[in-house]
């Protein structure tokens, strides 16, 4: 299949100009959220991964075809040996606007400083609640000061921005909602609320009975915050309003109630080097398998990308109600 292409734009069949490649370089990661991982995880052995370089040169690809916003993800990116090297040359693509880093914060007492230097200019940090008990019951092996020194730490970097993101799970965190905005006002930064997605298969909870929906927290930050709503777009599915006589931004990703597919500018490429055209599908090519033929090119990655724009799907098709469709955990896919 192939689209003949010869623009260095990326162009779904519904129009939609792909211009953001999120890319998770690790399964692995030094907490198991109960939202994102199961307890007793089997991660992936090396050889099934991509290597730093693969990784590299199908960025590097990504933005000769119009890509100028990178993601790195996981996993926790940070627990990837050789991370930070990867970063560095991310950093130094010509035609990369924004290279962008999602952390748990557990390793950013050490490593904000050299992130900055390598050319990540924001940080998001996931930050579900600031009790220490609920923060150990959600990460299961996350220590919460550890975070919050991480956080200290890189606002002391010149990153342009920094932002929490919070998934909001009914009678776990929800009752931590006005906490956390409030603690996002205080440092100066801003805030994401999450609706949970259904990615594979979870043991603590019930997922439509853990459902808190956008609106539902909404409702609980009216009571004690104005929110004005903003036309403020980072190229993402959050919708963002401002807390009015602060400079806190807090932001609503919200799959299950306000859909968002209709702007999506983004493509991911999982630990295993599928290209996964959307989060809440399985259409997806194998890049990896590309790339280890021994006659490979590189004018064979591009084509094969272009002609993914193909089978891009309208939007996502996730159910709460259901078994998961989806076996993929976030961690593989980078969320
Ligand atoms: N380890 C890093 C972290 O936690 O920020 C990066 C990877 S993590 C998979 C990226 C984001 O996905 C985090 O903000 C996390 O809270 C979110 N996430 C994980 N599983 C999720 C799920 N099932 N639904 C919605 N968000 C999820
Ligand atoms: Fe690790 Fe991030 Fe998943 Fe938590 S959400 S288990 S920190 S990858």
């Amino acid at each position: 299949m192939t689209t003949g292409l010869t623009t260095d734009q990326l162009i779904d069949r519904f129009g939609r100009k792909i211009t953001y490649l999120r890319i998770s370089i690790t399964d692995r990661c030094d907490f198991r959220c109960v939202y994102c991982m199961a307890e007793q995880m089997e991660f992936l052995p090396r050889a099934a991964i991509l290597s730093l370089e693969e990784i590299y040169q199908i960025a590097k690809v990504f933005t000769e075809l119009g890509v100028k916003k990178i993601r790195i993800t996981g996993g926790e990116p940070l627990v990837r040996k050789g991370a930070l090297g990867l970063l560095q040359q991310l950093g130094q693509l010509a035609s990369l606007d924004e290279l962008v880093l999602t952390t748990n914060g557990s390793q950013l007492v050490e490593l904000a400083e050299p992130l900055c230097k390598a050319g990540v200019k924001r940080l998001n940090i996931s930050l579900d609640t600031l009790d220490p008990i609920k923060f150990k019951a959600i990460t299961r092996t996350g220590n919460l000061q550890q975070v919050l020194q991480g956080i200290e730490v890189a606002k002391t970097q010149k990153f342009t921005r920094i932002k929490l993101n919070a998934v909001i799970l009914k009678d776990r965190n929800h009752q931590e909602v006005p906490d956390l905005v409030r603690f996002a006002i205080q440092q100066g930064i801003d805030i994401s609320f999450i609706e949970e997605m259904p990615l594979g298969i979870v043991e603590q909870h019930n997922r439509a009975e853990a459902y808190y929906s956008s609106d539902d927290i909404k409702a609980d930050l009216a009571r004690e915050f104005s929110l004005v709503h903003t036309e403020t777009k980072t190229g993402g599915p959050s919708d963002y309003f401002h807390v009015a006589g602060t400079t806190t931004k807090v932001g609503f990703i919200s799959p299950h109630s306000h859909n968002f597919c209709g702007s999506c500018n983004r493509v991911r490429l999982t630990v295993e080097g599928r290209l996964l055209l959307c989060l809440g599908n399985e259409h997806s090519i194998d890049l990896k398998q590309l790339m280890r033929r021994e006659d490979y090119q590189e004018a064979d990655l591009k084509q094969a990308i272009i002609d993914a724009m193909l089978i891009k799907p309208e939007r996502h098709e996730f159910n709460l109600h259901e078994q998961p469709v989806i076996m993929r955990y976030m961690n593989m896919t980078g969320g």
